[in-house]
């Protein structure tokens, strides 16, 4: 078989877990490829895409800041990642660039891991409406969960996700102080899409604790650190918490598939990333 390289474009790039979990996962399956990150700054994206074609790189991954921007230089985008407005996967097929978005079925993926059926009758709401938010929000809504509320410090960005949302689930954009005040206990899932308890901000909260109710579960796209301090002070009150680690691998599993056709053990890809981190 001959061997093929794969991507990660970003920067920073020189922490990602992507490496790493791509590389053992193709050992783990015998194939010979190889995956390696690249820091490209914002004004060579272009250049790099062109040099990655060129160089014949069967696909490659996009991360911060370029999820948007890579758009612009593709020759095909599914609808999800249309509908989302982002792209974290391409495949390069003879130099035709395929775009998708694996971040929201692998947060779903990770979820359904930890809630099973139960995810259907859940009345969930998403603190933040950014792009990771778009995406677990296209996903949940396409699911079918039970009611779906929007809230960010940036009304306008919650209203936004509410009109690309028009599968089974309506999605209801509210107000911070509404949803902080009055609605936080009727909430059965509460999701961190925020970079709020990330570092350098480890001491911070998204959201306040006192109205979470007691058997909800709260979940954080953050994955390092593997419990924010969110889900800690969550925890302390009973309240089930989820990280974003499933997330991250889920969505590097789907992104793996997509390239060579073989979905990988994600729970070994979930080893690899937690000895790495520590955990
Ligand atoms: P983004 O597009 O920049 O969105 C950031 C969101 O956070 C916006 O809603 C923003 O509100 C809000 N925010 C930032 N600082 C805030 C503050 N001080 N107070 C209140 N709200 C604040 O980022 P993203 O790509 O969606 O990523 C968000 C998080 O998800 C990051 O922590 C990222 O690491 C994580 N993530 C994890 C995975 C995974 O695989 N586990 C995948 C993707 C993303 P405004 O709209 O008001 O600015």
């Amino acid at each position: 078989m001959t061997a093929k390289l794969f991507a990660l474009l970003g920067s920073p790039v020189e922490h990602s877990m992507s490496p790493l979990m791509h590389n053992r996962a193709f050992n783990r399956l015998n194939l010979p490829h190889r995956y390696h990150a690249f820091d490209v700054e914002p004004d060579k994206l272009g250049e790099a895409v062109e040099s990655l074609k060129v160089l014949g790189v069967a696909g490659w991954n996009v991360t911060v800041p370029h999820k948007v921007s890579i758009m612009e230089h593709l020759d095909e985008i599914d609808e999800e990642a249309e509908k989302i407005g982002a792209v974290n996967t391409v495949v390069n097929e003879n130099g035709r660039l395929f775009g998708s978005n694996t971040d929201g079925q692998g947060y779903l993926d990770s979820l359904l891991d930890e809630t099973g059926p139960a995810l259907k009758e859940m009345r969930v709401l998403i603190i933040g409406a950014g792009g990771a938010a778009r995406a677990v929000t296209t996903v949940l809504s396409r699911f079918g969960v039970k009611e779906i509320v929007v809230t960010n410090r940036t009304y306008e960005k919650a209203e936004a996700i509410s009109h690309i949302c028009t599968s089974n689930t309506e999605v209801k954009p509210m107000k911070r102080e509404e949803t902080e005040a009055e609605a936080a206990s009727r909430f059965d899932l509460l999701i961190n899409t925020t970079s709020i308890g990330m570092s350098p901000r480890i001491d911070d909260m998204p959201f306040p604790i006192e109205n979470i109710r007691e058997g909800a579960m709260v979940s954080d796209l953050i994955y390092n650190p593997l419990k924010t301090k969110w889900l800690r002070e969550c925890e302390k009150r009973g309240v089930a918490i989820h990280n974003g680690l499933g997330m991250f691998v889920g969505q590097g599993a789907r992104s793996f598939e997509r390239w060579v056709n073989v979905l990988p053990d994600v729970q070994e890809m979930k080893r690899d990333v937690l000895a790495q981190l520590g955990g």
